[in-house]
């Protein structure tokens, strides 16, 4: 099977990093972010810069796909607590009348994760 992908981006290096969607494979930036992440020194950082953190890198991605891919947003997910936490301040936000904006916002960046990070990690704020 040569489906293009197998050149060392994938997951498999011993994490339980799920396999990302299909449209995240379809999009540049997913895919440069996504390499970004799991291979920090594919940015090839100016001699004497420091390597950003996996958590900046992770940040970067789920801000991406929160802006671009929110038809492809993974759903608020029943098990996970922090999802749970971001659903219920958003509903307490509208049934005060009061802006959605930044709850909704940050819902959709923990929610990203949920494409591509580990479930180990996902739950983490
Ligand atoms: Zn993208
Ligand atoms: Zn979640």
């Amino acid at each position: 099977m040569d489906d293009g992908m197998d050149d060392g981006v994938l997951p498999g290096d011993g994490q339980d990093w799920p396999l990302p969607p299909a449209w995240m494979w379809g999009c540049e930036d997913c895919f440069r972010l996504y390499r970004e992440m799991k291979h920090p020194a594919a940015r090839d950082p100016l001699p004497g810069a420091a390597v950003p953190a996996e958590g900046e890198a992770q940040l970067r991605l789920a801000r991406h796909i929160a802006a671009e891919h929110r038809a492809e947003l993974p759903g608020y997910a029943a098990t996970c607590r922090v999802c749970v936490d971001h659903q219920a301040r958003t509903a307490r936000d509208r049934a005060m009348g009061r802006s959605t904006l930044t709850t909704e916002q940050l819902a959709r960046e923990h929610r990203a994760r949920h494409a591509f990070v580990p479930d180990s990690t996902v739950h983490l704020p």
